[in-house]
């Protein structure tokens, strides 16, 4: 509840940010990591504890890798125990095509980090940037001035004077059900067709064992090495079929599922106890949403979702978090224009790649097609990526701050033009 949660927080340090993130984790923590390390005043809030789970199965793929290497953070996660995946399989049918992972010293293998593993290194490394970050304190509306430009958050309490803390942007890092998208009235730009379902849990798994991707005429299922001795084991059908099947038990439709798929994954999956939990996801089709305006932005799923079939949540995470963090230090409308023209380009390649796979409309002949158009998008992608300096590191003296895309001192000047109307801005009835 928000009211305990405001009566045991410690409060925030300031009055005032140079940004405010809402959600900290691989978006918000990432977001909040590269701006202090430029050395902005950042506060990011997550209503979760620290180092909790969340639903993920883990997976990362190239570009997720490269980020964490650039950043120096894949060494602590690898410390952490997280196995190094060196190859992945996929199973059409009875066919197994196994591809090596290895590309360089750099980058030796993808890895698939618990979300308890990943979430907490991502803090750690915010924080050691400078970064102030709480936990387990919920963020109950945005606030903004009286041309609707976003000013702050609030944190509420029953029965309490809500908190304001005001910031020249709030970044909206809150997952799916974002908050600051609906406050700022975000438009969606576009929405995905299809859905599937995932049902997954955890077995125990011999070291060594790399990604396996299984499929049949409509079902999927995948094999995902993780921390702890542990692989995920996840089926994975369109959202039609899982209100069907699965509506009388997860654990034995999704047996069901990895027995049609292949005997061996079901009897890896039947190593896990007997009374181990299973996590269910019942499916969201993708949406690519407007991702800035007056006083705010969006990153990770609040801004863009895809379905988890292609395992990119994350790598789109990391990716946009530093995309983002580059406009933000910027600081011009023309920087955030650039930025989500980039941003919407590669989402709309990998919402199209994902739903071509997620949508389960392919035949075995023709889904290996469709894994390459997905991995040609992941390549160029990984290449773009490589070629970026990391955000500028600089002093935090007021001479070398940004200059726009912050708060005007005169609370009544114009809005930044920057993408959104502010007409469709709910904060801005909320002065
Ligand atoms: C079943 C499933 C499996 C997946 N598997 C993979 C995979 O294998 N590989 C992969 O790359 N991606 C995967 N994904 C996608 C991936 O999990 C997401 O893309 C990723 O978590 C997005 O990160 P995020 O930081 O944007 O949002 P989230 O991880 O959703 O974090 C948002 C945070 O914001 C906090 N928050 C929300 N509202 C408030 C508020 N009002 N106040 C304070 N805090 C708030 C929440 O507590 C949460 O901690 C999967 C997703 C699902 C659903």
């Amino acid at each position: 509840m928000v009211s305990n949660l405001i009566s045991l927080m410690a409060p925030p340090k300031r009055g005032h940010y140079d940004a405010i993130i809402v959600g900290a984790r691989c978006a918000g923590a990432a977001t909040a990591m590269l701006l202090a390390s430029a050395g902005l005043k950042v506060l990011a809030i997550d209503r979760k504890p620290y180092g909790s789970d969340t639903l993920s199965t883990h997976a990362l793929m190239r570009p997720a890798i490269l980020q964490l290497w650039r950043w120096g953070l894949l060494e602590p996660l690898l410390k952490a125990g997280t196995p190094l995946i060196e190859t992945t399989t996929f199973h059409y049918g009875d066919e197994a095509i196994t591809i090596p992972l290895a590309a360089g010293p750099d980058l030796p293998g993808l890895i698939a980090p618990r979300r308890t593993v990943l979430d907490r290194i991502l803090v750690d490394a915010a924080r050691k940037a400078g970064a102030e970050i709480l936990h387990e304190v919920a963020v109950g509306d945005l606030f903004a001035d009286t041309r609707g430009r976003v000013r702050g958050i609030e944190i509420r309490a029953a029965g309490r004077a809500a908190v304001r803390v005001s910031a020249d942007i709030v970044v909206g890092a809150d997952g799916i059900g974002s908050l600051v998208a609906k406050c700022v009235d975000a438009q969606t730009l576009r929405r995905g067709a299809v859905s599937a379902a995932h049902v997954y849990g955890y077995a125990p798994v011999e070291p060594g064992a790399g990604y396996h991707w299984y499929f049949r005429d409509g079902i999927a299922g995948s094999f995902i090495p993780t921390n702890d001795g542990l692989a995920c084991i996840v089926a994975s059908v369109p959202t039609g079929l899982f209100d069907r099947r699965f509506r009388l038990g997860h654990a034995r439709a999704r047996m069901d599922v990895l027995e049609a798929l292949s005997p061996a994954l079901a009897a890896q999956a039947a190593r896990a106890p007997k009374d181990a939990r299973l996590q269910a996801f019942r499916g969201v089709p993708g949406y690519i949403r407007q991702p800035h305006g007056p006083g705010w932005a969006l990153v990770g799923d609040a801004g863009f979702f895809r379905d988890p079939i292609t395992s990119h949540g994350i790598s789109d995470a990391l990716r946009d978090a530093e995309s983002l963090a580059r406009a933000i230090l910027d600081g011009s409308d023309a920087a955030f224009s650039v930025w989500q023209q980039q941003r919407d380009m590669i989402a709309n390649q990998i919402l199209d790649t994902t739903d071509a796979i997620a949508g389960f409309d392919w035949t075995l002949d023709d889904l290996g097609e469709r894994h390459r158009r997905f991995s040609a998008v992941l390549k160029a992608e990984v290449q773009a990526l490589a070629g970026q300096p990391l955000p500028i590191r600089r002093t935090p003296s007021a001479a070398s701050r940004p200059t726009a895309h912050r708060a005007p001192a005169n609370q009544d000047e114009p809005p930044a033009s920057a993408g959104s109307n502010p007409n469709r801005n709910r904060t801005g009835a909320r002065p």
